[in-house]
């Protein structure tokens, strides 16, 4: 595991915030609720070093020194669980555009096979944010960052509420040049490949499909 590259959150905001998120009687509405609060947490510590440039702002009394995020950004929520944190982030940066990646497991091969991609054509131009609540194998993850990088994209990050120590090291491994951010590590996977203790199924949860 490339420790320079994960980033594990330790703001009481998103300790306490994680918490509400994991307990089995959180409803529905609470867990998208969370999920949106502490995306947006995330967002703003996963964007700490895009660049900025400065101009010139006349304010009522006189010109200051302003700033403003050139490079642009955009979403990529992997499908269907992502979707829950693109809103936060749209919040934060308004001008970013949102691509989307699906993604299904071939029954034989057990391979990640893309079943759905459209993303803006200046991906290769833009910083991409991967969104993904649960960072469970990391198999789904580390795929959809090479469709990603075969599309051109370049400077990839990837922003999960929790995760695995294997998907943390499936990521890092597969892609020594992406920042993986988190908001909690938790402790291994079980046999059935839910996060331990995590949550439970963050699709099923944020969606009341369960
Ligand atoms: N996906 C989930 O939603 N939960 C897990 O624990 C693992 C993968």
């Amino acid at each position: 595991m490339t420790d320079a590259r994960l980033h594990v959150m330790d703001h009481p905001l998103i300790l306490h915030k994680i918490s509400m998120l994991r307990t089995k009687e959180t409803n529905t509405k609470d867990f998208r609720q969370l999920i949106y609060e502490i995306a947006l947490l995330i967002g703003y510590e996963a964007t700490r070093d895009l660049p900025v440039t400065e101009y010139i702002v006349a304010t009522p009394i006189a010109d200051a020194v302003g700033y403003r995020l050139p490079r642009q950004v955009c979403l990529v929520p992997i499908l269907r669980a992502g979707l829950g944190m693109v809103d936060a982030l749209l919040n934060l940066i308004p001008a970013a555009k949102v691509g989307h990646i699906g993604l299904y497991r071939d029954p034989d091969t057990l391979d990640p096979v893309e079943y759905y991609c459209k993303l803006p054509s200046d991906v290769p131009d833009r910083a991409v944010l991967v969104l993904d609540p649960m960072l469970a194998t990391g198999g789904s993850a580390a795929a959809a960052i090479t469709f990603l990088k075969m599309r051109g994209a370049k400077n990839i990050r990837m922003l999960n509420i929790i995760g695995a120590p294997e998907g943390v090291a499936k990521v890092t491994e597969a892609h020594p040049d992406v920042d993986v951010y988190l908001g909690a590590l938790d402790e291994k996977l079980n046999d059935e490949g839910y996060i331990v203790p995590g949550l439970g199924d963050a699709g099923d949860r944020m969606f009341g499909t369960h």
